[in-house]
């Protein structure tokens, strides 16, 4: 049976503000779409941690045995400077700082960005479409919105009417703003564009004759509001109306509403059920932002070459401290709170391992291991708590620590069944790795000591015929053994 039926999950939904028993639209299947990265610079550490937020989302409901299309765009194109109507494309201004073509910045960025996510762990989502992928879909959306009444042209652009919108629909169900408030922010800005109203938002744009990245339209050379393409691809890949829509919570106003809105005014239906947003990584008690300077590089952590930070930390160990935080909860980021976190990370591994040499005895005292893992469900059931996840694990660390020192005991069934789920809810779901086994350099260094383990070996058994093998393969390859008095070390050509 699939686990998921014995699984009672909640979760938040910034939609009505509340814990909500979780109901998929198609029995045993998600349908989930995040907002992924504009690729114009490199990801810093805090729009890691959004991603990683719903991977971990992701691997929980994996775990559960749900099948689940999960939908991760790229926008390379159509983000402006500061998620204005106005302004240059971040990845145009950024080919032309550097004299390069603007998918010349697309491709750098989308493969860091990979990159980045793989040495996190983070698995990759079911599809990943480009907003420049997806032009002739966001023009026939524009088509229909206009044939509903809710879009209008001015000089080539068109624009989405906010206020004739909100007569039938409400503008702000999901960020709890209202139109009045809204109005009354913004009208300074008034007569600045040809916005009929300064809340309206673009849904195309006509191209400025320096503006390289243009597609034909029947209103304009020029390109789709960013809003758009979010609206344009999840639509595509999960239909009108799908399950859970992420993002960071920096997200929710303007782009989810408008998402939300340009739905309803295009199939008059909402088109998510479940709106989930994750909360900010800090830096000194500030939002960590790339415009602002204040933001530290996933490079910087692993290699510590940084002020910020005392000595590098693997991305196990990153991970494992975003991990103790909520999801939702602000999570500020510091030296001390790493090394912290490095401890407790290296206590929970040996724990593992000391767990996978332990011997069954008749009894099991003390611990109730199926209680338990019914606790680290109720946690993660309880709208992802890996906090809570988190102390429940080193509860039975405790426990595996007391069997080791002979205190108490385990018999064989509960042992295999703490040794399945610490692995399960380790590895699997909290995405957590044994060594940091990306690099390519540590693993080639732990295939040599083992080589000249089994070479010493060799040599204590007088099998010297097997020993020298060893040491003039390794040559012929370009690993010159030494043997000195503290034993064997090795160089590389
Ligand atoms: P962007 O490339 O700017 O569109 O951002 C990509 C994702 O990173 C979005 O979901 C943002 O909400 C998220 N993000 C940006 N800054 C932070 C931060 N300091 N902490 C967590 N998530 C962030
Ligand atoms: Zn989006």
């Amino acid at each position: 049976m699939a686990k998921y039926n014995s699984n009672k999950l909640h979760i938040y939904n910034t939609l009505t503000g509340k814990k909500e028993v979780f109901k998929p639209i198609n029995d045993g299947r998600i349908g989930m779409y995040v907002c992924g990265p504009t690729v114009y610079s490199n990801v810093h550490l805090g729009n890691v941690r959004t991603f990683m937020s719903f991977d971990m989302i992701f691997r929980y409901f994996k775990h559960l045995d749900y099948k689940v299309r999960y939908v991760r765009n790229i926008t390379d194109a159509g983000h402006l400077e500061n998620d204005a109507d106005q302004g240059e494309d971040r990845i145009a201004k950024k080919a032309r700082i550097e004299q390069i073509e603007p998918m010349e910045v697309v491709q750098r960025y989308t493969v860091d960005f990979h990159n980045i996510l793989n040495t996190f762990n983070l698995l990759p989502p079911s599809i990943e479409p480009t907003a420049t992928g997806h032009i002739i879909e966001q023009i026939e959306i524009v088509k229909a919105i206009i044939d509903k009444g809710f879009g209008y042209e001015k000089n080539g652009s068109i624009y989405f009417d906010v206020l004739k919108y909100n007569k039938s629909h409400h503008y702000g169900v999901l960020s709890g703003r209202n139109i009045e408030d809204l109005i009354h922010n913004t009208r300074t800005l008034e007569g600045q564009s040809d916005k009929k109203n300064p809340q309206d938002f673009a849904l195309w744009k006509k191209a400025e004759p320096q503006h390289i990245m243009r597609w034909p339209s029947p209103w304009s050379d020029g390109f789709p509001g960013w809003h758009l393409e979010c609206t344009a691809m999840s639509t595509k890949y999960l239909g009108e109306s799908f399950d859970i829509h992420g993002g960071g919570l920096d997200l929710k106003f303007p782009h989810h509403e408008c998402e939300i809105a340009q739905a309803k005014a295009w199939h008059n239906h909402a088109p998510v059920n479940y709106w989930m947003h994750a909360n900010m990584l800090t830096l000194n008690g500030q939002k960590m932002a790339k415009s602002t300077g204040n933001n530290i590089l996933p490079a910087e952590i692993l290699n510590g070459n940084t002020n910020k930070l005392t000595k590098g930390f693997s991305a196990s160990v990153v991970r494992f401290f975003m991990m103790q935080a909520h999801y939702r909860s602000v999570l500020d980021f510091s030296n001390d709170a790493l090394l912290a976190s490095e401890k407790g990370f290296l206590k929970l591994l040996e724990a593992v391992k000391t767990l996978s040499k332990i011997e069954p005895t008749q009894d099991s005292k003390e611990f109730d291991v199926v209680e338990w893992k019914s606790n680290c469900y109720s946690a993660m059931n309880d709208d992802f708590n890996t906090p809570i996840l988190i102390a429940e694990l080193f509860s039975a660390v405790k426990y595996i620590n007391q069997i080791k020192d002979n205190k108490t005991s385990i018999n064989e069934l509960n042992l295999t069944l703490l040794t399945k789920s610490m692995n399960e809810f380790v590895f699997d779901v909290l995405g957590l790795k044994n060594k940091n086994s990306n690099d390519q350099n540590q693993k080639l260094g732990e295939t040599v000591e083992l080589l000249i383990k089994m070479r010493n070996e060799a040599r204590a058994n007088k099998n010297f015929a097997l020993s020298d093998k060893i040491r003039d393969e390794l040559i012929e390859i370009g690993i010159q053994l030494k043997d000195g008095k503290d034993g064997t070390t090795f160089t590389l050509d």
